[in-house]
């Protein structure tokens, strides 16, 4: 499956840009992609999504990669079961229009599965997938209710070891909350039974109620709630964590039209009331993040 993607990536970069201008390097032992990376200036990044490497730390030795010598302007995308144009785009950290009016596509509803799409990047590392394909698919499967959502509110669960399904139980049962879990996305730091960064989609997006997650009825009727695992008043939320929020505000903001300026946290939407997400997630951090518009030039 990987090696099928990494051909057809390769031919369509080939007829993308008329001819494959790059080295060929073939994997050493004891060499790394950071290494690899540095010795020709390119940047991981780049070599990961040119040659379909998910996983930087996978490195086979006698691998073939394709080095960019800086004339690599586009890597391809093939569409996928479920895939929108703006889902692909926020995915890329691009407008919708933007990778519309790139592919010459006028229509943007009629993309169809399986059509090449060319991912344009400037001479910034192009930026790969936030989110992995089979939770693009899991999320597609949920409509968001038109004109409902008005912001997303970022929580911290102040527990370091915790997993959405325990706190399904503990809502529903102790705090007697009849749709149980109160937010509507989970992100883990890995602990109990999730992956490290995974998203859970709880019920209550799934169908499209009300959050529970903060004190006033009208904040829950309009207020999208991530949660991410951790007390991030005592450590940091972890790098994969940060990834998966990312990838999952920018997919919620091209699905429901939220603006970047109505991203928040539960203590800057509610002063004084609480600390939650703590002192150690910063909100301008991924607020500067999702500012990021590749290519911008
Ligand atoms: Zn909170």
């Amino acid at each position: 499956m990987l090696r099928l993607r990494v051909g057809l990536m390769m031919s369509v970069v080939v007829m993308g840009v008329a001819a494959w201008a790059g080295h060929e390097h073939i994997v050493q032992r004891n060499e790394t992609l950071g290494g690899i990376a540095n010795r020709y200036g390119v940047s991981v990044k780049t070599l990961q999504l040119i040659n379909g490497l998910s996983n930087p730390n996978h490195l086979v030795v006698g691998k073939k990669l394709q080095i960019p010598d800086g004339s690599i302007k586009q890597v391809p995308h093939v569409v996928k079961s479920g895939e929108s144009l703006s889902v692909i785009a926020a995915n890329y950290g691009l407008s919708a229009s933007k990778l519309a009016s790139y592919n010459g596509i006028s229509k943007p509803n009629l993309i169809r599965v399986g059509q090449k799409l060319l991912i344009p990047f400037g001479k910034a590392a192009p930026l790969p997938p936030l989110l992995g394909s089979s939770i693009i698919k899991e999320l597609n499967r949920t409509k968001p209710t038109r004109g409902k959502w008005k912001r997303i509110v970022i929580h911290h669960s102040a527990t370091n070891v915790d997993d959405a399904e325990n706190m399904h139980q503990v809502h529903k049962n102790q705090r007697k909350m009849k749709n149980g879990l109160a937010y509507h996305f989970v992100i883990s730091n890995g602990s109990r039974k999730a992956k490290d960064g995974e998203i859970y989609i709880g019920g209550r997006w799934k169908n499209q109620f009300d959050g529970g997650h903060v004190k006033r009825l009208q904040w829950n009727k309009e207020s999208i709630g991530i949660c991410l695992i951790g007390n991030f008043e005592t450590r940091r939320p972890t790098a994969a964590q940060l990834k998966s929020l990312e990838g999952l505000c920018r997919y919620l903001a091209a699905k429901t039209g939220i603006p970047d300026s109505k991203i928040t946290s539960h203590k800057c939407l509610h002063p004084g009331h609480t600390v939650c997400p703590g002192k150690h997630f910063s909100l301008k951090d991924l607020l500067k993040k999702l500012a990021v518009r590749r290519p911008s030039s």
